[in-house]
């Protein structure tokens, strides 16, 4: 059983995530192989982009990955409870109470302005520890972190912390998946000219980092010595205008099974708001899965699932926990396999679909397939 879902082994709903491990192992390589003698902080955040977190964690590990990086303290707190000990960077930003917590899991702090800098020093003062932090320099992004132009003040605070160790200095693109890249080139030149502050003053450096998916794939420039890849971990691209590089693939696949089967009368409607009205008698089927987990109802008229290696319609609005297919003139039986993301052989339905038909984003669909869905794992 794993920690990060409700379910355990006898209890498994059709509807479900299979994450294709070997494939994320693949993908880990490829990207290494990409970089080069630079390291790799995987990108764990929101259960790691649907995928589980503790268990993408422990492959991370078993990969020999340098570093994890998650948002928020508690998915940092999940891995160490759950036995992870490689370091691990909260790239969020953090408020005064969650500072003890941080120390008593030995997590990274992202420290993303002076004020907050003295207090964690503070704190691990009083508490006769040492804090790790990474310095968060904000070149565009306009999020987190010390702007460029105050960059030197914030590290010369840093160095009369004595109870903080600067373990490394990032900062993070706003448009590095657009083709071009002209304003990425310029928060590259920002963040170039703030750490020069530590050849200036000839101090040790900590370790530099700046390119998330889409500069790992367009600005190897901006790789120093560490890059932060998400996305594309998972085998998908973070825009379609980059061009594929790296030859990585998809590794969840979101599946059900068709629970029931019905005709449906000419003139009859599907669903909520009888937004469907079947033309003639038409074959359907019912799958138990909706919103309610993830299957956007912004979706609804315009999503196709796999069905006996076809795509079908849904039709009618799609509801929290179930939806309905058109499977026209063919058969279907109880117990049949649904693809709602990913292959049967040659056809396929794609991340990017879903996100076209729901006006989002892959990042989005990805993160929002929620805990009810188990996840099930194969090597
Ligand atoms: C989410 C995130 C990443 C990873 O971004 P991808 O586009 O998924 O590669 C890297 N760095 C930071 C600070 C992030 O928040």
């Amino acid at each position: 059983m794993f920690s990060d879902t409700i379910f355990n082994d006898e209890i498994i709903r059709p509807t479900r995530v299979e994450v294709d491990l070997t494939t994320i192992r693949k993908n880990f390589n490829e990207i290494k192989k990409l970089i080069g003698n630079v390291k790799i902080m995987p990108i764990l955040k929101a259960n790691a982009y649907g995928h589980g977190l503790v268990r993408i964690a422990k492959l991370m590990e078993e990969l020999k990955a340098d570093y994890i990086g998650v948002a928020v303290l508690e998915e940092g707190i999940l891995l160490r409870r759950n036995g992870i000990n490689i370091p691990i960077l909260v790239l969020g930003g953090i408020w005064g109470n969650q500072i003890p917590l941080f120390l008593k899991y030995d997590l990274i702090i992202t420290a993303s302005s002076i004020s907050k800098l003295k207090q964690i020093d503070e704190i691990a003062g009083q508490l006769n520890t040492k804090a790790k932090v990474h310095l968060k320099i904000d070149t565009g992004m306009e999020r987190l972190g010390v702007h460029y132009y105050n960059s030197e003040q914030f590290f010369e605070e840093s160095l009369k912390c004595k109870n903080v160790i600067v373990d490394g200095v990032y900062s993070h693109f706003a448009n590095s998946e657009n083709s071009d890249l002209t304003f990425s080139k310029i928060q590259l030149e920002r963040f170039n000219q703030s750490i020069l502050f530590y050849d200036k003053k000839s101090l040790p450096k900590p370790i530099f980092h700046f390119s998330n998916s889409g500069a790992i794939l367009q600005l190897p420039e901006a790789n120093f010595d560490l890059v932060r890849p998400g996305l594309l971990l998972y085998g998908v691209y973070p825009s379609n205008e980059i061009i594929k590089k790296v030859k990585v693939e998809p590794a969840l696949t979101w599946k059900s099974l068709v629970v029931y089967f019905k005709v449906i009368k000419k003139d009859s409607t599907v669903g909520y708001g009888m937004t469907w009205k079947a033309p003639n008698d038409t074959r359907a089927v019912t799958i138990p899965v909706g919103y309610g987990d993830g299957y956007f109802r912004s979706m609804s008229h315009k999503a196709e699932v796999i069905l006996n290696k076809k795509r079908y319609q849904v039709v009618g609005t799609i509801s929290m926990d179930q939806i309905v297919v058109n499977i026209e003139n063919d058969s279907a039986y109880n117990g049949d396999e649904v693809i709602l993301i990913g292959k049967d052989e040659d056809v396929s339905i794609t991340v990017e679909e879903l996100a076209n038909w729901a006006g989002t984003i892959p990042y989005e669909i990805l993160t929002n397939i929620n805990t009810r869905v188990p996840r099930i794992y194969k090597e």
